[in-house]
C-alpha cells in the first residue's frame, strides 16, 4: 500500500495533474471561453465522451480540474466539482439531489446565506425541517420517507456548534439517506468528514481554501462511498447505471454545466495557489486564536467563545475530530452593543469587514450586519446577542494581535 505522506507535503506534491505536459510547476491558467479542435470528429468524439478533451470553460477547463484535483486529494473523494461561490456549490448539489416533494434535515445556526437558500427551495418545493442540534433525537425525530438528504456545518459559524459526524452519519445511513457536511470552516487540514462517515463535502473556497481573500469560489467533493437507491433518490435515476459515481455525474454533466455555476479559471489558479500554504496558515492561525481567546478570556468583563476553551459546550470534539484545532474563528461578548462597537472601532490591526478565513484579521458586529433581517429567536439560536463580536484570527504577529484586541478591550471600559 501506498504510505501516506505529511499534509503540506501531500498539498505541494500531490497527484494533481497541470495539464499539457509542457512541465509547468503550476497550472497555466486557461483564461478562454473554449478549446480548437484540428477535425469536426474530433470534437465530436469530445463531445460524445468517447474522448477526453475541454470544449468550453463552463462545461470544463484544465485550470478548473487542476484545482478539483487538488482538493478532491486533500479531502480523499472520489471526485470534485468547482463552482462559482460556495453558495453555487450548496445549491448545485441540493438540487443534484433533490426534486419537488423532498425534504432535508439541516442544522440551525447555518450560513446566513444558506438559512436563505433554504427558503427559496420552498417555492420549488423542496422543503427544509431545521433540527435545533443535529442529534439522534431530533433526527430519528424529522425523519420520514421524503427526506433525501441531511446538510450540516462542521464547524457552525458563529455559533461554533460542531457536527457528530460519526454519530450523524451512522443515523443517516440506516435511512439510506447521505450526509452533506460545509467543512468551509473546519478545512481539510482539522478534519476530512469524508473519513469519519460523510457522504459529500462542501466548501466555501472564499475562505480559508485561497486565504489571501482574492476570490470568490465553492467546491463540492463527492466521497463516492454512498450506496445509491434509486427507486428513493429518484433525482438520480437517470444516473443509475453509474451506480455509486451517479451523484457525481447527475452534477457535473447536469446541474452543475446547465445552472452554469463554474469557476473562473482565474479564481481556480488563484484558489490553486492559496491552497497550498493552508497547513501552515491554519497551523498559525489556531494557535494566534488559541492565546488571543484565552487573553481576552482573562478580561473580568468579557465572555469569550471558542472551542479550546474548557468552558466552552463543544470542547470534546477539538479532541475528537478536529485534530486538537479549535479553527479560525471566536466570538467574545463585550456587555453592550455601544461596548462591542467601541471596541471594534479602537482595534489597530483587524480589518472590519464581513468575511471569514482570511491571512488578515477580521471583526465584525454580527448582529447589525449577517442578521441584520434576522428575528431575535433566529440570531440567539445562532449564538449572536446585541454584545457579540466575532473574530476571523489571521496569521499577523501573536504578541501584536492579543496586544491589540486587549487594550481596546480595556481602552473600552
Ligand atoms: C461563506 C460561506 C458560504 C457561502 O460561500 P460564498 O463563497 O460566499 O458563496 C457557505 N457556507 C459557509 C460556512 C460560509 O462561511
Amino acid at each position: 500500500m501506498e504510505q501516506e505522506c505529511g499534509f503540506n507535503t501531500k498539498i505541494l506534491h500531490g497527484k494533481t495533474s497541470h495539464g499539457y505536459g509542457q512541465r509547468e510547476i503550476l497550472p497555466p491558467i486557461s483564461q478562454v471561453t473554449a478549446f480548437e479542435y484540428e477535425s469536426m470528429e474530433e470534437l465530436e468524439k469530445v463531445f460524445s465522451h468517447k474522448s477526453m478533451g475541454y470544449a468550453y470553460t463552463r462545461i470544463g477547463n484544465p485550470t478548473l480540474t487542476s484545482f478539483e484535483q487538488k482538493i478532491n486529494e486533500l479531502e480523499g473523494g472520489i471526485g470534485a466539482i468547482s463552482c462559482s461561490s460556495g453558495m453555487s456549490a450548496i445549491s448545485c448539489a441540493l438540487l443534484a439531489l433533490c426534486e419537488s416533494g423532498d425534504e432535508i434535515i439541516a442544522g440551525s445556526g447555518l450560513y446566513g446565506g444558506t438559512i436563505d437558500l433554504f427558503h427559496d427551495l420552498e417555492k420549488l418545493g423542496i422543503h427544509t425541517v431545521f433540527a435545533d442540534v443535529l442529534d439522534r433525537e431530533n433526527i430519528e425525530r424529522l425523519l420520514n420517507d421524503k427526506t433525501k438528504a441531511i446538510f450540516g456545518e462542521l464547524i457552525s459559524n458563529p455559533s461554533l456548534r460542531v457536527l457528530d459526524i460519526p454519530e450523524v452519519s451512522e443515523i443517516a445511513h440506516k435511512a439510506g439517506i447521505p450526509l452533506i457536511v460545509d467543512s468551509t470552516t473546519a478545512t481539510p487540514y482539522i478534519c476530512r468528514p469524508l473519513k469519519l462517515g460523510a457522504d459529500i463535502v462542501i466548501h466555501s473556497t472564499s475562505k480559508y481554501i485561497n486565504g489571501g481573500g482574492n476570490s470568490i469560489g465553492g467546491i463540492i467533493v463527492d466521497g463516492g462511498k454512498f450506496a445509491w437507491d434509486f427507486d428513493k433518490h429518484t433525482a438520480l435515476s437517470d444516473f443509475k447505471k453509474y451506480g455509486k459515481m451517479a451523484f457525481l455525474l447527475r452534477l457535473r454533466t447536469d446541474i452543475w454545466e446547465n445552472l452554469g455555476g463554474c469557476m473562473a479559471p482565474l479564481n481556480a489558479f488563484l484558489s490553486y495557489i492559496g491552497v497550498d500554504t493552508l497547513g501552515l496558515r491554519m497551523e498559525r492561525i489556531c494557535e494566534n486564536a488559541d492565546e488571543l481567546a484565552k487573553a481576552l478570556d482573562d478580561e473580568a468583563d468579557i465572555t469569550v467563545s471558542y472551542l479550546t476553551l474548557k468552558t466552552h459546550p463543544y470542547h470534546k470534539y477539538v479532541e475528537k475530530e478536529l485534530n486538537g484545532y479549535g479553527g479560525g474563528i471566536l466570538n467574545f461578548r463585550a456587555g453592550s452593543k455601544e461596548k462591542a462597537f467601541k471596541i471594534i472601532n479602537s482595534l489597530k490591526y483587524a480589518m472590519i469587514a464581513s468575511n471569514i478565513g482570511d491571512i488578515r484579521t477580521l471583526v465584525i458586529h454580527p448582529a447589525s450586519t449577517l442578521y441584520i433581517h434576522s428575528g431575535r429567536a433566529e440570531m440567539e439560536a445562532a449564538g449572536v446577542y446585541d454584545d457579540t463580536v466575532r473574530v476571523s484570527v489571521g496569521i499577523e504577529d501573536k504578541k501584536d494581535l492579543i496586544e491589540d484586541f486587549v487594550n481596546a478591550v480595556r481602552n473600552s471600559r
